[in-house]
């Protein structure tokens, strides 16, 4: 995944998704602004009479030239000087106010996209709000072209909703559970799990990742983990803070609101947990990966003064910006320390016969 952090910020111009349908079937591709999608590709014909000498001017002076009038009386077939693309649009428009070129505005929507570590698919057809971006993790999402703003300006992150079923799924399986479904419920908290012992069950995301779910029927529960390293994300709408924290901890608090004395309003959701043999190992692992992070992407790094008073902590606070980079470095922990059998309950010890003595 691209790097948002490479890309340099620059103002681009306004792209609140492409209000532009694309006609085909033509020698030149024709954007034609949204509110006329009903209008079928066949009346965008060329309409022969001849510009106008003060439309020309008016064209000119607003960055286009008029290929030809189209449809009837009332459009012209605006060609950008800037990217050549050619645009219907009413002539009451190019009179009244600055046409939007839809090429330009289609090439803003790919560099946006590009700048927040995606790419851009197409727009959705039912809602042109949204649009299929491909994510760095290779998953196709929909997302709006609103949030896609914001992530190229480092003010949120993409967790990529089946990226986060298949953690979910590696979580469960670590403490001897199926992940099923959602809650039927509908809290984004809950899950539908189903025990080794056959048991399905209810329970909070975070008891199971972090080993603290008992099973109803056989009673097994599991925690025998020493340590998590784990990344939560605080949302603070109040503030319009968005924080990535990544830690580690010994005794795992689901209370993280408490523990980091955040305010009421704060979101906190946790994204991730690996748990780790030993809590020696889990500190350096953790320690290391901050340091890593802070020599790749300084820029990420949220200075401690920003959530001073806020969030109960004195560092390892990022921007939404160092999400895909701490995912890949979480990656790599996960990978190098595999916590072997985790999917067993802690073994008693067995008894073993002894052998019959030989006489
Ligand atoms: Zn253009
Ligand atoms: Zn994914
Ligand atoms: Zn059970």
């Amino acid at each position: 995944m691209p790097k948002t952090s490479t890309v340099v910020k620059k103002s681009r111009p306004a792209v609140r998704g492409v209000p532009f349908e694309i006609v085909t079937g033509r020698q030149a591709r024709l954007y034609v602004p949204h509110r006329s999608r009903h209008v079928p590709a066949s009346a965008w014909i060329d309409y022969n009479r001849p510009v106008p000498q003060e439309w020309k001017a008016i064209a000119q002076a607003k960055g286009f030239r008029i290929r030809r009038r189209i449809r009837n009386r009332l459009h012209v077939a605006l060609e950008c000087h800037s990217c050549g693309s050619l645009t219907a649009q009413r002539v009451f428009t190019l009179r009244t106010a600055q046409p939007r070129c839809g090429g330009c505005a289609e090439t803003a929507m790919i560099a946006e996209a590009r700048a927040a570590g995606l790419i851009f698919l197409r727009r959705d057809k039912v809602d042109h709000h949204y649009a299929l971006y491909r994510a760095g993790c290779g998953h196709v999402v929909r997302r709006q072209a609103e949030f896609v703003s914001r992530m190229a300006a480092g003010k949120t992150d993409l967790c990529c909703d089946r990226c986060l079923i298949a953690r979910e799924q590696a979580e469960a399986r670590r403490q001897g559970w199926v992940r099923l479904r959602r809650d039927p419920n509908g809290n984004p908290n809950y899950r539908i799990y189903q025990h080794s012992c056959g048991q399905i069950q209810r329970a909070a995301r975070v008891n199971l990742a972090w080993g603290q779910c008992k099973c109803q029927s056989c009673g097994g529960a599991w925690n025998a983990h020493p340590s998590f390293i784990y990344l939560v994300r605080i949302e603070i709408p109040g503030l319009g803070l968005h924080l990535l924290k990544m830690g580690f901890s010994k005794h795992p608090q689901k209370r993280f609101r408490h523990q980091l004395g955040l305010p009421r309003t704060a979101r906190v959701d946790l994204v991730r947990t690996i748990p780790i043999t030993s809590g020696h190992d889990a500190c350096a692992l953790e320690k290391a990966a901050h340091a890593q992070l802070r020599h790749l992407m300084p820029e990420v790094v949220v200075p401690a003064e920003v959530y001073a008073g806020v969030v109960n902590t004195k560092s390892e606070i990022y921007t939404p910006a160092a999400f895909a980079e701490i995912m890949r470095l979480m990656d790599v922990i996960e990978a190098a320390h595999p916590v072997v059998g985790a999917s067993l309950p802690p073994a008693k010890p067995v008894r073993t016969r002894k052998p019959p003595r030989s006489a």
